[in-house]
């Protein structure tokens, strides 16, 4: 149970209370229900008891009554007997006939257990009596006599109480009659008088249970009285003498008398509240009344009671007791932390004077018009006031003026959630101002609102913040605006940051980066070994990754770059970020692969220079031979005409052949220095190819190849201004290695006009150029098949002459060919129009 540290008593332990009540009730209520229930069955039996010894009393009392008649019967049957008696009535006198009848009566009395006899005549005269005592015929005895003489039947009298006599008795009365004179003639009574205490009391008193206040009483009626019949059990000498009106209440005698039977609750003579039965005796004018006291009866109940009170009363005691403790120590638990929360209370309360007095923060309180309540110490230090001038000040003095207007609003915040934190600037006494952090709460003191505030001055912070601001901007620029590629990524890879420079080396903004890893822009290539070597690099085994690879921009062109990646790791050793820096190195790249082609273009040079040599020396041998050979025939003073003239027809084209080769070589020497000069000058080009036409026309004849010309513009239209010798140089060579490739089909040559340039076209049917020479062909010195050149015979150098010539002229030159098909030989040069 968690104890209200408010409360000043303890909690009412109302439920342990209403249980004790409800179980002690029940208890004595269950007491109650069965002490009712012991008593009924108790008074229930003891009622059934009463009856039963009141009939037994009645048939015992019934039963001595009728032996007393039959005792009479049986003696005034008796002839010798009564006529003895008889003659004693009439012979009084006669002493002994006397002493005869005394003896009988003597028997009589001693057989029958009778007290007395007496002999009487018809009026009732006592003429004899034994054994003499208590001789007299009482008055109740006397108006009998004469109904018993009537009806001649033997009657035992009421008990009746003589004036005389001591004792109360009953009389058996026998009328005698000598049946032997006269049958209906009573001459004498013959009266046994019996002693009740002798038999008839002791036959009424007993009792057959053992009890201290059951007894039985015999009582009739007497006028308006009850007379007590027998010896009474708790007031003695009172037989016949005690008498009760009728009319007394609840006397059971009376309401026997009444005519009431069965069993009765009443107050006997005594007063005394008893329990009784009551019946009438048949053939007599006696009731019969067994009673036993109450208290007798419920004595033995009253102990149980008593016990069942004591066990009760100990249970009721015990359940108190032990709720008495439940209480008691909930009380004591209660009181014992009250007391232990006073002691950590009073802690506390010392504990926190000692914050207040030594706290780093400035602590306020302030009440709901924002007047200073209390303060601490560091308070009074930080705004230089006294205790005296600070306790009463509005919180606005120590408010920057431009920031007193704040307050409001901050207030509103504070009282909307109960508390607050903002940050303001504040004042000292001299004026100098410092930023602060309040924390603000609403408290709530004995009902009045307060403001409970802790500040904290933040300058250095401020500054501190600033400096690393500072710090971060510079670094951020940095990074920003770093001319080379720097790239900041997770522990998962995926890019957090990414400058300027490498958003444009690789193409993509930062935002759309920053959902990549540099996995997406990788050529596949390199991703592999990126892979592992990240994982050496993770596990420390290389201190950084440096390696070049091609990235794929976002316009899908390759790249290169050098990249290095490390690793930012936090105090713990922990992998926070990867730092990938990188430089586009595709233009190194490129030279780098450029030099290699030049590198392999210089050695191939060099092999062509020397095929060349060899070639030109054979080219120039050639022709040297034939004029030197022809020369010297040309010597011969036999020769014929016809030989002279062919030998010098030799000696003739050799040497132009020669020339050729030479020109051919001086010209490549004349573009490779730059000497060669282009002299633009007017141009009839339709007339100018016509005559290239007919000079090949001419060689026609040699070959079985036809020679075609188609001009673009019209004879009018095709005066231009250009190189007109270059332009033919160009051509013839193209035509002339057409023809020395082509054995048999056309040639066709010709131009047309396409926007302001104009496009020549050599086109043969000879025997092609394979793809892999196509692009070399405009080398120097370079021939398809060096040595299967031979056959063809050139330097390699005609290609590389009208290719230097054309660019020269502004156009350029291509070549497309198919092996065994032929080839086109294709040049544009400037179009200008005179
Ligand atoms: P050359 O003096 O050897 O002819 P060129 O520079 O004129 O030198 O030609 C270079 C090479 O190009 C030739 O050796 C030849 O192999 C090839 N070539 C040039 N024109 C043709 C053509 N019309 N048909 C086939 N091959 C040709």
């Amino acid at each position: 149970m968690r104890i209200d540290s408010n409360r000043q008593v303890p909690p009412t332990q109302w439920p342990l209370i209403i249980l004790f009540i409800i179980i002690s009730f029940s208890l004595v209520l269950a007491g109650v229900i069965y002490f009712k229930n012991q008593k009924q069955s108790l008074l229930n039996e003891k009622q059934l008891e009463l009856s039963a010894i009141t009939d037994l009393k009645i048939r015992h009392i019934t039963q001595w009554r009728l032996e007393r008649l039959g005792d009479g019967k049986f003696l005034g049957g008796n002839p010798i007997l009564v006529r003895k008696f008889l003659e004693l009535i009439q012979r009084s006198d006669d002493k002994s006939l006397r002493d005869v009848v005394t003896e009988s009566l003597k028997s009589s009395t001693a057989n029958f257990d009778y007290e007395n006899a007496l002999i009487l005549d018809r009026n009732g005269k006592v003429i004899l009596s034994f054994p003499g005592k208590d001789s007299l015929i009482s008055e109740q005895l006397s108006p009998i006599l004469t109904g018993i003489i009537k009806k001649r039947e033997v009657v035992l009298t009421d008990m009746h109480r003589s004036d005389t006599m001591s004792l109360a008795y009953l009389d058996l009365i026998i009328p005698l009659i000598d049946h032997s004179v006269n049958d209906s003639l009573v001459l004498g009574l013959l009266a046994l008088r019996i002693d009740p205490q002798k038999i008839l009391y002791p036959l009424i008193q007993s009792w057959p249970t053992p009890s201290k206040s059951a007894e039985s009483l015999l009582i009739r009626k007497d006028g308006s009285d009850v007379v007590y019949l027998n010896e009474l059990r708790h007031l003695k000498n009172t037989e016949l003498l005690l008498r009760k009106p009728v009319t007394t209440p609840k006397l059971p005698a009376a309401m026997a008398i009444m005519g009431v039977t069965g069993t009765i609750d009443g107050y006997d003579y005594r007063g005394v509240h008893v329990v009784a039965a009551m019946r009438k005796i048949p053939g007599t004018p006696w009731y019969m009344v067994a009673k036993i006291d109450r208290e007798e009866i419920l004595s033995a109940l009253k102990r149980q009671m008593t016990m069942v009170v004591i066990i009760l009363i100990l249970f009721i005691l015990t359940s108190g007791l032990s709720f008495g403790f439940l209480i008691r120590n909930q009380r004591v638990r209660f009181y014992r932390e009250k007391y232990e929360n006073e002691l950590a209370h009073l802690a506390l309360v010392k504990h926190f004077d000692y914050i207040l007095k030594f706290a780093n923060d400035i602590i306020l309180l302030l009440d709901k018009d924002l007047n200073i309540v209390e303060a601490n110490d560091r308070a009074l230090e930080t705004y230089m006031y006294t205790r005296d001038e600070f306790i009463g000040m509005n919180l606005k003095k120590i408010r920057t003026p431009e920031t007193v207007w704040q307050i409001q609003e901050q207030l509103k915040n504070v009282d909307e959630n109960e508390s607050g934190t903002f940050e303001t600037l504040h004042q000292r006494k001299d004026g100098s101002v410092f930023a602060i952090e309040i924390s603000a709460r609403v408290v709530n003191i004995e009902g009045s609102k307060y403001y409970q505030s802790i500040g904290r001055d933040i300058t250095e912070r401020k500054r501190a913040e600033d400096t690393l601001k500072e710090s971060e901007e510079k670094f951020r620029k940095i990074f920003e605006l770093s001319p080379f590629c720097i790239v900041m990524t997770g522990k998962d890879f995926v890019i957090l940051r990414a400058n300027q420079s490498f958003c444009n080396m690789i193409g993509y903004d930062e935002e759309e980066l920053k959902s990549f890893t540099f996995r997406n822009f990788t050529h596949p290539d390199y991703v592999a070994n990126d892979e592992i070597s990240l994982l050496r690099l993770i596990a420390e085994e290389i201190p950084i990754y440096h390696t070049e690879k091609k990235y794929i921009r976002k316009d899908r062109s390759v790249i290169w770059g050098s990249t290095t990646v490390s690793i930012i790791r936090n105090n713990k050793g922990e992998v926070q970020f990867f730092l990938v820096m990188v430089e586009d190195i595709t233009s190194r790249k490129k030279t780098q692969s450029e030099l290699i082609v030049a590198k392999e273009r210089a050695e191939e040079g060099d092999r062509l220079k020397t095929a060349f040599l060899h070639n030109v020396s054979h080219e120039i041998r050639t022709p040297m031979n034939a004029i030197i050979g022809f020369s010297t025939l040309m010597k011969e003073e036999d020769l014929s005409e016809s030989e002279r003239t062919q030998y010098l027809d030799i000696i003739y084209q050799s040497s132009n052949q020669l020339l050729a080769i030479i020109n051919d070589i001086v010209d490549i020497a004349n573009v490779e220095s730059g000497q060669v000069r282009i002299n633009f000058r007017e141009m009839n080009l339709n007339e100018s190819l016509r005559n290239l036409n007919e000079q090949f026309k001419y060689k026609e004849r040699e070959n079985k190849v036809q020679i075609h010309l188609t001009t673009g513009l019209p004879d009018e239209k095709s005066v231009i201004r250009t190189d007109g010798t270059k332009v033919i140089q160009i051509l013839s060579n193209l035509i002339n290695n057409s023809l020395k490739f082509t054995k048999e089909g056309q040639i066709d040559f010709g131009y047309t006009v396409k926007d302001s340039f104009l496009e020549f076209t050599v086109r043969d049917t000879g025997i092609g150029i394979s793809s892999e020479h196509i692009d070399k062909i405009f080398n120097r010195f370079y021939q398809v098949d060096v040595a299967g050149s031979r056959q063809y015979g050139g330097t390699g150098l005609g290609l590389s002459i009208c290719n230097a010539y054309v660019e020269m002229l502004g156009g350029c030159m291509k070549v497309e060919s198919e092996p065994g098909k032929g080839t086109v030989f294709t040049f544009t040069i400037l179009y200008v129009p005179v």
